[in-house]
């Protein structure tokens, strides 16, 4: 090993869902939006003045953090934005998780907070879930570096109602307490209520679902102003300008746009109402979903054969082979017509099964 090795900074990274080329494939894996950006976005990216790419973009990303303020009634003092809320929630753990203590998640949630913990060389438990896959908020009455913990869960897609979620703040006064709003958009309800309310609360939320702009990479926080003051501090420590000029106009024009933003939601939801009807008729058993997918396990047909015989057919969806849920598919919801191709594969591939044991 030549000396140098030995200081190179190693990480397991955190794996995304796969972005195969092929556009022609039913895209359920990683919980994208199937409809359009907003048309205000359109019209934005359209008008953009290709020419202020010569300068650099405002490092306090004024016109995106004054248009989320309005939508949520909030003022600009209590918003962090980011790359995304990846990049949010890595602020986050760099700039608060740096106590002795343990930070505290779920032991089944978003993969890349164990990620961050060892990039960040931030201690950290696991907190079980019960066998239903719901959070428990005693788990969370000990001694703690920081909690963090998405709401709906992920990949379960379980929502936790805002008593539970108030109660695991008020038990831990002591430490920062983030909420991963990624999917509160579809049928959660969100606990902004609760950043006024207590000054150790961040509620971090994306544009990534419910505003179909995954590919812009826009997230943000709310929390008090001293905490969103200590975010920025980090975060022009880091790298001034976060926040490209694009990713500003774009962005702002589609938090404004909230008519748009509700039909989405409201088909989206519908879809996924109506998917877990055909998914039990199929055999499926699942978590309540109030998430933009659904994680499901077959009676009788092992996730992992459902998913490789699914990628054969064109249909992509995320499979996660780790203990406890490696019987289980995370199915985005998409539009009525790919969930429909879905339904279709998924009880070919069943009956296959079926006809096969009876033979
Ligand atoms: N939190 C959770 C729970 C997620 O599932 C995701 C999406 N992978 C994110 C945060 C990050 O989303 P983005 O960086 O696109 O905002």
């Amino acid at each position: 090993m030549k000396n140098w090795e030995k200081y190179i900074r190693k990480v397991e990274p955190y794996v995304p869902g796969e972005q195969p080329e092929n556009t022609d494939v039913v895209k359920l894996n990683t919980n994208e939006n199937p409809y359009p950006p907003s048309p205000k976005a359109y019209e934005a990216a359209r008008d953009f003045d290709f020419d202020r790419l010569r300068l650099y973009p405002d490092p306090e990303a004024g016109v995106l953090t004054e248009e989320i303020a309005r939508r949520y009634n909030m003022s600009s003092d209590r918003i962090f934005v980011g790359v995304g809320s990846d990049d949010v929630i890595s602020m986050c753990f760099m700039t608060f998780f740096n106590s002795d203590k343990p930070v505290l998640f779920p032991d089944i949630s978003y993969s890349f907070y164990s990620v961050w913990a060892e990039l960040h060389r931030v201690k950290y438990e696991q907190v079980s879930l019960d066998e239903n896959f719901n959070i428990i908020p005693e788990s969370f009455y000990r001694e703690n570096g920081g909690i963090i913990f998405p709401n709906p869960n992920a990949p379960t897609a379980l929502y936790m109602e805002l008593e539970k979620v108030e109660d695991i703040i008020r038990h831990n006064q002591d430490s920062i307490v983030i909420i991963d709003e990624a999917y509160i958009d579809f049928g959660g309800k969100s606990a902004i209520e609760f950043v006024d309310k207590y000054d150790n609360v961040l509620v971090v939320q994306t544009f990534s679902k419910s505003r179909s702009m995954a590919g812009i990479r826009i997230g943000y926080a709310f929390g008090s102003p001293a905490l969103i003051r200590a975010l920025n501090d980090v975060k022009f420590s880091f790298n001034s300008y976060t926040m490209n000029a694009y990713s500003l106009v774009c962005g702002s024009a589609a938090m404004a746009d909230e008519e748009y933003f509700n039909e989405c939601v409201a088909k989206i939801i519908k879809t996924r109402e109506n998917a877990k009807s055909e998914l039990t008729r199929l055999g499926f058993e699942f978590p309540d979903s109030k998430a933009n997918f659904i994680f499901a396990a077959h009676r009788s047909v092992p996730a992992a054969y459902l998913f490789e015989e699914l990628k054969k057919r064109g249909i992509y969806v995320r499979y996660f082979n780790k203990p406890r849920i490696d019987n289980y598919l995370r199915i985005s919801v998409g539009t009525d017509d790919q969930m429909k191709k879905l339904f279709y594969a998924l009880e070919e591939i069943i009956d296959g099964c079926n006809s096969g044991l009876k033979a």
